[in-house]
Parts: structure tokens; C-alpha cells; sequence
């Protein structure tokens, strides 16, 4: 195994030099969120003033290949990203990454504000529901604290594979499949710091060989921390899909995840209320356990669009853990929302 270290990294960064700033890119502070796997593999990122971004891709290249020439070391990702953003009340337009992923139409994010509400279920559905409406649809589990793709898009325990630093992207009900959860053990516990989730987000942006799609749906993290912010920042996302539950708790924490991307100049492309009306399966009796209609009501008053309810049933929940699209009823609903967001896109 390798034996380099982040100081053996520092070390070579500081033969590589802004141009600009007349100075190491060391000394020059610019160098965060520093990674050094045991197998070898480096991620970092240079902090940059965002109006730089576009021309300092030489400079990134420089830093990847310096970094790259240590013997031990099987490959490099530096990412630029913008210096000292001022992330709470942030107005800016979004400060975004060049070379993200250059042949995919559209970005969307599926997002909630807290865990646990059937994001991942909702994110895996409306991908497959606009994949069987003729679209070509890529499906990117960013939720890096507890990756479900893998397994809701039946692709548990397979690997991607890859050539020269592009990784092959999985398929599975006619989209591309891509999650961390793919690289790492599901049941090892993982400590994300902010520039980390940020770098391995966008390295899975980046170094994924998504080759044309005209969308590319991301399974967000839960929450509306720095990582989410600075995601929704980086990342040119065409629009975002909030998924709630319709109880009041989680509606407070669906309202903050739509405010989160109103910040950043996101467009909201509508509310999803999940789990909402509970069907008996042996019944068909109907009851509404989290109560109901109230994601509907929040999203008219926050004026954004509404785009359907999903009911609570014991098959959505067997299908998703399963590895299985739904099916009848409940793929009618996804398609009538795979159409919305569509034309919402358009
Ligand atoms: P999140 O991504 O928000 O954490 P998941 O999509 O992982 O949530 O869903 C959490 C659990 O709830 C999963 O076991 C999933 O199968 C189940 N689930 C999600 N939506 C529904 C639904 N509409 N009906 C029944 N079970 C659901």
C-alpha cells in the first residue's frame, strides 16, 4: 500500500504557483478539504476568486499532474471551487464548477429537508418514470451519508467499471446509475466533513462517464446544511424537486429546503407529498396516519407548483427495498409527475 502523505501532497503543491498572485498555491492558502486515501488516491480543492474560475483551469491541471507524478499515487481530482463564500444569506448567482459533466441537458435535484421521508424512493421512481417517457436519464445518489440507490435501482453489490479515471456508470430500468455507495461498504459507518461531501460530489459529477442525457436526477443529502447549500451553489442544477411528507414537522423542514434554493437562484420545480393517504392492502380502506394535503397546501402558499401525492402502501415500501420500480397505479403517478417536471424543465 502507498505510503504518501498529505504532507508529501503539500509538499509538491508548493512547486506549483498562481501566476496571477505571484506565489505557491500553498503559501497562497488556496489548497482545502486535502484527502489522501490508503490506496493512493488524492482529492483536494483550490479555492479561487469565482471570476477566475473560468480561466484557471490550467492552473488545476498543473496541481492534478504535480500531484499525479508522486510515486504511490493512483490518481488525482482537484477541483476548483470559489474562495470564502459567505454561504449563510448568500445572494449570489451560483459560483459553478466549469467542465461538470458537459454532455448532460439538464441537472435536477430531489431534496428534503430532513431524512426519512421517501426522497430516495421518489428520486429512483421520477428517474425511471422519465426514462420509459423517452428521455435519457442518469440518476447520481448524492445522499453520500446513506447512498440507497444501489439498492432501490436493484444494483446492490455491483461495481462499476471504468477506464483511465472515467467511471462507467451502472444501468438499470433504462437510467444510468451512479452512487458512492457503489465505492464503499453500505455498512460501514462514514463521517463526512462539508468540503468533503462537496469534492466527492463533484467528482462523481465529474469523473462519471454520463456520455448524453438529457436529464440527470440527484438524489440530494437530507437537510439544508453547508454541504446542501454549497451542492445547490456549485452544481448548475436546471431546477429542484422538494419531496415532503404532509405532516406539519416535516413541512417546516420542506418550506427551509425550498428557501435553501431560492437563495441560489434554483428554481423550485414543485412539492412531492409522499406517504400521503394510506391504502389497507387488504381493505383498500383509506386513512391518512401523517395527515394529508398539507404539502399541497404549503406549496400554494409558498406559490410554487404542486406535483402529486404518493400514497403510503406497503408495496411502494416492498418494491423500493427491493430493488423494483412500482408498478399500476403508482407508476401512473410517477409518469403524471415525470410529465410535470418535464414541462416545468422545458
Ligand atoms: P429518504 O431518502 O428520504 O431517507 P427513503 O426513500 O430511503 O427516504 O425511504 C425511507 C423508507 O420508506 C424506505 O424503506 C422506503 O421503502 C419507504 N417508503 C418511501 N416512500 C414510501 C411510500 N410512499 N409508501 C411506503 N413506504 C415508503
Amino acid at each position: 500500500m502507498s505510503a504518501v502523505s498529505r504532507k508529501d501532497v503539500m509538499d509538491v503543491l508548493q512547486t506549483v504557483t498562481d501566476p496571477e498572485r505571484g506565489g505557491d498555491i500553498v503559501s497562497l492558502n488556496m489548497i482545502s478539504g486535502l484527502q489522501v486515501s490508503a490506496s493512493g488516491e488524492v482529492l483536494f480543492m483550490i479555492e479561487v476568486d469565482p471570476a477566475r474560475g473560468p480561466y484557471l483551469e490550467s492552473l488545476r491541471l498543473q496541481a492534478e499532474k504535480a500531484v499525479a507524478a508522486i510515486p504511490g499515487i493512483k490518481k488525482v481530482t482537484a477541483v476548483l471551487t470559489a474562495e470564502n463564500q459567505n454561504i449563510p444569506g448568500a445572494t449570489k448567482k451560483p459560483t459553478q464548477i466549469p467542465g461538470i459533466a458537459p454532455a448532460v441537458k439538464k441537472i435536477i435535484a430531489v431534496a428534503s429537508g430532513k431524512g426519512g421521508v421517501g426522497k430516495s424512493t421518489v428520486a429512483a421512481n421520477l428517474a425511471i418514470a422519465l426514462a420509459a417517457g423517452g428521455q435519457r436519464i442518469g440518476l447520481l445518489d448524492a445522499d453520500i451519508y446513506g447512498p440507497s440507490q444501489p439498492r432501490m435501482m436493484g444494483l446492490s453489490g455491483k461495481k462499476p467499471g471504468g477506464t483511465e479515471g472515467k467511471i462507467e456508470p451502472l444501468e438499470a430500468h433504462g437510467v444510468k446509475v451512479m452512487s458512492i455507495g457503489f465505492m464503499i461498504d453500505a455498512e460501514a459507518p462514514l463521517i463526512w466533513r462539508g468540503p468533503m461531501v462537496q469534492s466527492a460530489i463533484l467528482q462523481l459529477l465529474r469523473d462519471v462517464e454520463w456520455g448524453v442525457l438529457d436529464i440527470l436526477v440527484v438524489d440530494m443529502p437530507p437537510g439544508t446544511g453547508d454541504a446542501q447549500l454549497t451542492m445547490a451553489q456549485k452544481v448548475p442544477l436546471a431546477g429542484a424537486v422538494i419531496v415532503s411528507t404532509p405532516q406539519d414537522i416535516a413541512l417546516l423542514d420542506a418550506r427551509k429546503g425550498i428557501e435553501m434554493f431560492r437563495k441560489v437562484n434554483v428554481p423550485i420545480l414543485g412539492v412531492i407529498e409522499n406517504m400521503s393517504t394510506y391504502i389497507c392492502p387488504n381493505c383498500g380502506h383509506e386513512d391518512h396516519i401523517f395527515s394529508h394535503g398539507g404539502a399541497r397546501a404549503e406549496a400554494e402558499k409558498l406559490g410554487v407548483a404542486f406535483l402529486g401525492e404518493i400514497p403510503l402502501r406497503a408495496d411502494i415500501r416492498a418494491d423500493s427495498d427491493a430493488g423494483r420500480p412500482v408498478e399500476g397505479g403508482q407508476a401512473e403517478i410517477f409518469a403524471a409527475i415525470a410529465t410535470k417536471v418535464t414541462s416545468a424543465l422545458a
